[in-house]
């Protein structure tokens, strides 16, 4: 075994002992799925393998361990009047630097953007993840064979696909939108209509 993957077998040791069964599995999906996009644009394999195995390593935490952690990370005091949906992400990350000892700046950006996504600048290894974590093997809804059919020509519109939809989503079942959610969005609109 080469030293990098005797790491992801001790990521994934401390992985499972966090999630369910069903989470864990769908975390190994988006590191296999991060694995081949990550070989269709050019970014390092074993990093996007990482970065897919970690980036729900938190969803499952009680929400009194986020709350303490914004604190103790001076992160932003406004996440505290949201939910583990968006803290997994922005919140997880400090989390995985802290207790995997994962110090890579690049893992640690893709886990806080995997569910907001990020503008037109979001970097190559942070769409890899968001598309990952949408389009792994597992997942199956409406469109999803489209939407990794456009992602395999194009990363950055299956990106602005992912947003589109994800936005449609959340408002047609009446959820409440995190502003970032709809700044991405937006970023994306107005560099597609350029
Ligand atoms: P998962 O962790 O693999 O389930 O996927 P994500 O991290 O992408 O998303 C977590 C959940 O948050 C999903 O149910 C999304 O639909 C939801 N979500 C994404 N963006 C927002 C948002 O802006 N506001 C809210 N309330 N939920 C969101
Ligand atoms: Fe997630
Ligand atoms: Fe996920």
């Amino acid at each position: 075994m080469t030293a990098f993957e005797e790491e992801l077998h001790a990521v994934e040791k401390k992985v499972s002992a966090q999630l369910s069964d069903g989470r864990f599995q769908h975390c190994l999906r988006v590191s296999d799925y991060a694995r081949k996009l990550a070989q269709e644009n050019g970014v390092d394999e074993n990093q996007a393998a990482l970065a897919g195995l970690v980036h729900d390593y938190a969803k499952e935490r009680p929400a009194e361990d986020f709350l303490v952690a914004i604190d103790r990370f001076h992160l932003d005091p406004d996440l505290k009047n949201w939910s583990r949906a968006i803290w997994h992400g922005v919140v997880g990350a400090e989390m995985i630097q802290d207790e995997l000892g994962i110090d890579d700046p690049a893992i640690l950006d893709a886990v806080r953007l995997h569910t907001t996504g990020e503008g037109v600048e979001m970097p190559t290894l942070a769409k890899i993840v968001f598309m990952a974590d949408y389009l792994e093997t597992g997942r199956d809804f409406p469109g999803v064979k489209e939407a990794r059919e456009i992602t395999d020509k194009s990363l950055d519109r299956g990106v602005f696909y992912q947003l589109q939809h994800t936005l449609s989503f959340l408002a047609e079942n009446g959820n409440v939108i995190y502003p970032k959610t709809f700044t991405s969005y937006n970023d994306w609109a107005r560099h597609s209509a350029e």
